[in-house]
């Protein structure tokens, strides 16, 4: 289980971005967090990842745990070697290298032995990248490259995947496949944490969800139980129509004034 227990992170020693927040992540589940802009969610994940560093933010309080043991998340490449690997938010993908290059980059943990395999085992997950896998990243589409991003994480056969809102930008069609592929992944035994504007779509697949608000977790409940919750409805999915959670805190505002 990965886990993270009441963690408070302040950016240049004075911007509070996260006030108490805590979630679990069993190994065979789909874990999501929804939020507003600015909620703190991408701050979570950094501090999970050992990333917070070079955005020159740090723990202040609370910590991360796998397995009942703390995890040392002053290191970026010690959490990957431990088993979590995520993709960060705008699929940074490097696009001078082919498709195959960037998925060796990230295997860069594991050293290079049964390199073949692990080409083929994503290349199976993600056959439109085997396709191009001698393309240049830059060339693919921006579904190729969310998928480019989170076959590279998958390189490293991590336990865990945490993922920035992976649909960000993406058409729906395309949203459609990337959600499939999180399910593929979470069967095939990596516990998935997904940060996600898109409720609707997080929602769908996932086991269990919370809800962090001004950097604390406000909600935790099972995903079912979250879908039919009336503030989620008004706020994250907007009654049938999908909402983009970009639009809540515009719309929370609307609403005060309306009142
Ligand atoms: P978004 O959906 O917009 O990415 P988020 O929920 O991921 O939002 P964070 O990016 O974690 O939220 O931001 C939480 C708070 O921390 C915000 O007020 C943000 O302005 C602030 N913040 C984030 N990164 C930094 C940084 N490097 N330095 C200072 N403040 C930061």
């Amino acid at each position: 289980m990965l886990a993270v227990h009441n963690l408070e992170v302040v950016y240049e020693d004075v911007m509070l971005a996260l006030r108490g927040a805590s979630l679990s992540v069993p190994p065979d589940q789909i874990i999501a967090v929804l939020g507003a802009n600015g909620a703190g969610k991408t701050s979570l994940l950094r501090a999970m990842t050992g990333l917070l560093d070079i955005h020159r933010g740090k723990i202040v309080r609370g910590h991360v745990s796998l397995d009942g043991q703390e995890l040392d998340t002053t290191q970026a490449a010690g959490v990957v070697s431990s088993g979590v690997s995520q993709v960060m938010e705008g699929r940074r993908v490097f696009v001078e290298f082919s498709v195959e290059e960037n998925l060796r980059v990230g295997a860069h943990t594991r050293g290079s032995s049964g390199l073949k395999e692990k080409y083929e085992r994503i290349y199976e997950m993600f056959p439109v990248l085997a396709d191009r896998r001698s393309a240049r990243a830059g060339y693919l589409s921006g579904g190729e490259q969310q998928m480019l991003a989170i076959g590279r994480a998958m390189m490293a056969e991590p336990r865990y995947l945490l993922l920035d809102e992976p649909s960000l930008g993406l058409a729906p069609k395309i949203v459609e496949q990337i959600r499939d592929l999180i399910v593929t992944i979470k069967d095939a035994g990596t516990g998935v944490l997904l940060i996600e504007q898109n409720a609707a779509m997080a929602l769908s697949i996932a086991d269990h969800g919370y809800v962090i608000e001004n950097g604390v977790t406000v909600m935790d409940a099972p995903a079912a139980t979250l879908r039919s919750d009336s503030d989620i409805q008004e706020f994250y999915l907007g009654g049938t129509e999908e909402r983009s959670l970009r639009d809540v805190k515009h719309y929370r505002r609307r609403k005060r004034w309306l009142s």
